[in-house]
């Protein structure tokens, strides 16, 4: 006997403005000069949906994308058929199977992967060049000792530690990328994340890797008059209730009301990445009013007070302030926090 399947409803959604994600794409292609802009989809999209994500921007001309791992590469070749496709965390001998043979190019981070590949015949390639921030990469001095020598590269890069701050050590990083020019067979050369692209002409070089800043984060002061928001998390009102002067509000009662009180229960907590740093700063919109948040979140559940609402019911929907910069400063999370933790029980709706 065949079940029926019932579509069911999320209580919680997050609303994704595809024009401000493409928007923003253009905004960082513009910045970045006569370089490439491509846009990272690692952590699904950062936490958006990397599928939708990547659509969009394909549309809109985009044609490097980078992911972290292999899986999150198979999942999107199929969608971005024209364009490039980079995994940054290059090829574990578990992945060559895959690798070697697909679309897609690993970044080769160290001499094991360079050395996998090569006897491996595995053909394009990128290669990250560790140049001070001891993440990934191999070294400088690796490279000037013939390391890369007979790899087919298409992309060199380096990624920069501290973009977002206004240190001499950015110009040093991308100073020691540009001093390998011409010493392998990269056809570009790459440094700039979103921040990197802030920091002016001379970080562009011929292709840009944005993240966060197509999300919707401010990656530095210069371009917060520019970056669109991208997302907005709204969610249903579960119960409303009323408390009295001495009750108290939420696990461990770390609110006590001091007057008579509307609360409204919200379908929100920190299984869903709304995580307890909220508790006491962040806060909720309706009708033009920020509805503050009351005790402690909890893992499904968050409390706000309504007072200035009359008109909010048990199914109503309102919006949780989540402006990126604004939430990050409150809730001392970093706007990659923000996003990526953001949970798979939200319905995810594009405009
Ligand atoms: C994640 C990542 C980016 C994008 O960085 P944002 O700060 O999000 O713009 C670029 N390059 C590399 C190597 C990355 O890992």
């Amino acid at each position: 006997m065949s079940v029926p399947t019932i579509e069911i409803s999320a209580p919680l959604r997050i609303r994704l403005d595809g024009d401000a994600l493409v928007g923003n794409w253009r905004w960082l292609d513009a910045r970045s000069g006569s370089a490439a802009c491509g846009a990272a989809l690692k952590a699904n999209g950062y936490g958006l949906g990397a599928r939708e994500v990547a659509i969009r921007l394909a549309d809109a001309g985009c044609r490097d994308f980078f992911v972290a791992t292999w899986a999150e590469a198979q999942a999107l070749l199929p969608v971005i058929d024209g364009a490039a496709l980079s995994v940054l965390h290059g090829v574990r001998a578990d992945d060559m199977a895959f690798a070697v043979g697909s679309r897609a190019r690993p970044v080769l981070n160290t001499p094991e992967q360079v050395r996998r590949w090569r006897e491996a015949g595995g053909g394009a390639c990128d290669v990250m060049v560790d140049t001070g921030m001891n993440r990934l990469g191999v070294s400088v001095a690796d490279v000037a000792s013939g390391l890369l020598d007979g790899l087919e590269i298409e992309t060199l890069m380096t990624h920069l530690a501290s973009a977002d701050e206004d240190l001499p050590v950015n110009g040093l990083q991308r100073d020691a990328l540009t001093d390998l020019r011409g010493k392998t067979s990269a056809r570009r050369l790459s440094v700039a994340n979103s921040a990197g692209i802030c920091l002016g002409d001379s970080y562009a070089l011929d292709l840009t890797r944005p993240g966060i800043a197509l999300y919707g984060g401010v990656p530095r002061m210069e371009a917060a008059g520019d970056i669109r928001q991208v997302v907005a998390i709204e969610t249903q009102i579960l119960q409303r209730r009323r408390v009295a002067a001495g009750d108290m509000v939420g696990y461990n009662g770390t609110f006590r009301a001091t007057r008579a009180m509307e609360l409204a229960i919200l379908n929100l907590g920190y299984a869903d990445g709304y995580l307890r740093c909220f508790s006491g700063t962040g806060y909720a919109l309706a009708g033009g009013h920020e509805l503050p948040v009351i005790g402690r979140v909890s893992m499904d559940l968050t409390a706000i007070c309504i007072d200035t609402c009359s008109d909010l019911h048990e199914g109503d929907w309102v919006e949780i302030g989540y402006d990126l910069p604004d939430a990050a400063m409150r809730s001392g999370l970093s706007q990659y926090e923000l996003l990526t933790g953001l949970g798979q029980r939200y319905a995810r709706v594009w405009s």
